[in-house]
C-alpha cells in the first residue's frame, strides 16, 4: 500500500464509511499519516455524524480496513490520484461503534459463521441518468429515450455504461451485466458476486463512482427509489446464497428447482419477516412509490420462479452449476444502505433455518392483476404501503433489533418517523390538481 502511494504519487488517502442512513462519508488524509491511522485510528466527531452522536458522544474513531485499500480512477487536476479505504468505526476505547452499519453486518456475519455459513451477495443496481438534478420539486428530463435492452444512440451520454464499468473493474468491482432498463435514462449494472462484507462496500463505491462517471460524461446519475410517477422505479435485486465452506448449501440436484430444504427455509424465512424488514430495504417516503402494482416491483411476500410480480424469486438453474444456485430478493431498493439491508435479509433467512419454516406455496399467479380481496383469500400478506406502515411492523419486531442493535434500531425508528411526519404535513401537486376546485 506505501509503495503504490510513493510510486503512483498519490497524495491524498480517503478514508471512507457509512452512516445509518446509507450516506458516504469521508476524510481524507496524507499519506505520511496512514501507519498512525492502523494503529490508533483517526478520531472524529461522533457528533456531528448522523446517528452517531447518541452513545457516542465526541469523539469516534474511524479504523482504515487495510483489505479495501484501492486507488480512485480519476487523475485530479492533470497530475494525481487519489485512493481510498473503508473504516470499521471505533469507540475511544477500540470497541467497534454500535452505531457503524459496517458493523452491523459484521455481527451478522459472524452469526452465520457460527452455524457454519458464508454469505454470498450480487445485487442488480438500477438507477436513472438524467440530464439534470433540479431538487426544487420540478420533476428531472432522462437523459435518454431508450427502453428495455434498447441499443440507444444519439444519447447525451452515449458510452456511460462503458466509462461507468471500466472506473468499477479499476476497483476490483466486477462487471457481470449492464445495459438499458424499462423506463427513459434508467440503466441497471449486475455485479459478480462477493461475500456480503465486500459488496456493502462494492455498492458504496458504485454509488460514488456512478455519479462520478455521469457528472464527467455531462449527465447526473440518481439512485431515488421513484423518481417519475409514470416509469417503473430503481431496484436492487439481490441475490443471495450461503455456503458451506466449498458446497452451496442452497443447491440440491435432486430438487426439481435444484434448491435444498436450507434455500427453501432461507426464503420462507424472508417471507415470514418480509413486513418487518420493510423500512430496512426501502427506508424513504420515496420507496412505497414504487412498491405499486405493475411496474415488476413487489408488493406482496410471494415467492415464486418465472413470476416478477413474486418478492422472492428462484431464478433460472444453469445446469451443472450447483455453486450459482441462489435466491433473487425483488424489494430492496437502489437508495437502501446496503449493510444493513444485507443484515437483515440474511438474519431473517437464517431465522427461517433455525426455526425449520415452511416454504408457502408458490404464487403462480400475477399477483398485481388480483383484487385486495382475492389475494387476501390467496393467502398473500401485502408488503407496507408507506413508510408510516413499514415503521410500524418495525417497531415490533424482535428480529430487526436483534440485528441492527439497540441503537441504530432507535435512532432509525426516531429518524425515519420524523421523515414521514414531515412528509405527511406537505400538500402535493396531486391534491392541489384533484381539490383545489372543491
Ligand atoms: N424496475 C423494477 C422495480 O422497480 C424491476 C425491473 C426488473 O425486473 O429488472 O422493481
Ligand atoms: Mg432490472
Ligand atoms: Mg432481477
Amino acid at each position: 500500500m506505501l509503495r503504490t502511494l510513493e510510486e503512483r504519487d498519490i497524495r491524498f488517502v480517503r478514508l471512507w464509511f457509512t452512516d445509518i442512513l446509507g450516506y458516504l462519508k469521508s476524510v481524507a488524509i496524507a499519506p505520511a499519516e496512514l501507519e498512525g491511522a492502523f494503529s490508533e485510528g483517526i478520531g472524529f466527531d461522533g457528533s456531528a455524524i448522523e446517528g452517531f452522536s447518541r452513545v457516542s458522544e465526541a469523539d469516534t474513531v474511524a479504523k482504515p480496513d487495510p483489505s479495501t485499500f484501492q486507488v480512485l480512477p480519476w487523475i485530479t487536476d492533470g497530475r494525481q490520484h487519489s485512493a481510498r479505504i473503508f473504516c470499521d468505526v471505533a469507540m475511544p476505547d477500540g470497541t467497534p461503534s454500535w452505531a457503524d452499519p459496517r458493523n452491523v453486518l459484521r455481527r451478522q456475519l459472524n452469526k452465520a459463521a457460527d452455524q457454519g455459513f458464508t454469505c454470498y451477495v450480487h445485487p442488480e443496481i438500477e438507477f436513472f441518468l438524467l440530464k439534470d438534478l433540479p431538487v426544487d420539486g420540478t420533476p428531472p428530463t432522462p437523459a435518454d429515450g431508450g427502453g428495455y435492452f434498447d441499443q440507444t444512440f444519439h444519447d447525451t451520454a452515449p458510452n456511460f455504461r462503458r466509462h461507468a464499468i471500466e472506473a468499477l473493474e479499476s476497483m476490483g468491482i466486477s462487471v457481470e451485466f449492464s445495459h438499458h432498463e424499462g423506463a427513459p435514462g434508467q440503466q441497471e449494472i449486475d455485479l459478480r458476486y462477493a461475500d456480503a462484507l465486500s459488496m456493502a462496500d462494492n455498492v458504496m463505491t458504485f454509488r460514488y463512482l456512478i455519479k462520478q462517471v455521469a457528472f464527467n460524461d455531462g449527465v447526473r446519475a440518481t439512485f431515488m427509489p421513484k423518481p417519475f410517477s409514470e416509469h417503473p422505479g430503481s431496484a436492487m435485486h439481490t441475490h443471495l446464497s450461503l455456503f458451506e465452506g466449498d458446497t452451496n448449501a442452497f443447491h440440491n440436484p435432486d430438487d426439481p428447482m435444484q434448491l435444498s430444504t436450507i434455500g427453501k427455509q432461507f426464503i420462507a424465512g424472508i417471507l415470514e419477516h418480509a413486513n418487518e424488514l420493510s423500512a430496512v430495504t426501502n427506508q424513504w417516503v420515496n420507496s412505497y412509490k414504487r412498491l405499486i402494482y405493475g411496474d415488476e416491483a413487489p408488493t406482496a411476500a410471494t415467492w415464486g420462479r418465472a413470476n416478477r410480480s413474486a418478492m422472492v424469486r428462484v431464478p433460472l438453474y444453469t445446469p451443472n452449476k450447483a455453486s450459482s444456485r441462489r435466491v433473487e430478493v425483488r424489494s430492496p431498493d437502489s437508495a437502501c444502505n446496503p449493510y444493513l439491508t444485507f443484515a437483515v435479509l440474511l438474519a431473517a433467512g437464517l431465522k427461517g433455518i433455525e426455526e425449520g419454516y415452511e416454504l408457502p406455496e408458490e404464487a403462480e399467479d400475477n399477483v398485481w392483476a388480483l383484487t385486495p380481496a382475492e389475494r387476501r383469500a390467496m393467502g398473500y400478506k401485502e408488503l407496507p404501503g408507506s413508510l408510516a406502515d413499514a415503521l410500524t411492523e418495525m417497531e415490533k419486531s424482535e428480529l430487526v433489533a436483534e440485528t441492527l442493535g439497540e441503537h441504530v434500531f432507535d435512532y432509525f425508528l426516531r429518524n425515519k418517523w420524523a421523515e414521514w411526519t414531515a412528509y405527511r404535513g406537505r400538500v402535493t401537486p396531486f391534491e392541489l390538481e384533484s381539490y383545489l376546485p372543491l
